[in-house]
């Protein structure tokens, strides 16, 4: 069992606003796949995608928690922890 209690604290989830990642919008980049914030409800690129862009959100502000954003995935994932949680 992980030791994650930033899973244990999410009620409900966000979805995805725009199915794009915002930050490469910005820089032209593109992406594999979408990651949502379910501290700010940003949706940023994955891990393997070329900017990380989700992995950096995450740990650079105290947002550790990010649900795919990707049509039929549920689940939801902690940098900092490396915790994984379907719902
Ligand atoms: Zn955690
Ligand atoms: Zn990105
Ligand atoms: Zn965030």
């Amino acid at each position: 069992m992980s030791e994650c209690t930033h899973l244990q604290s999410i009620k409900s989830i966000r979805a995805p606003l725009m199915l794009e990642c915002e930050d490469c919008v910005k820089i032209g980049g593109s992406w594999v796949h979408l990651r949502t914030c379910q501290a700010c409800g940003g949706t940023r690129c994955c891990d393997q995608s070329p900017n990380q862009h989700a992995r950096k959100h995450a740990l650079s502000t105290p947002h550790p928690v990010i649900a795919s954003a990707q049509p039929g995935e549920r689940w939801l994932y902690c940098f900092p922890d490396e915790a994984f949680l379907e719902y």
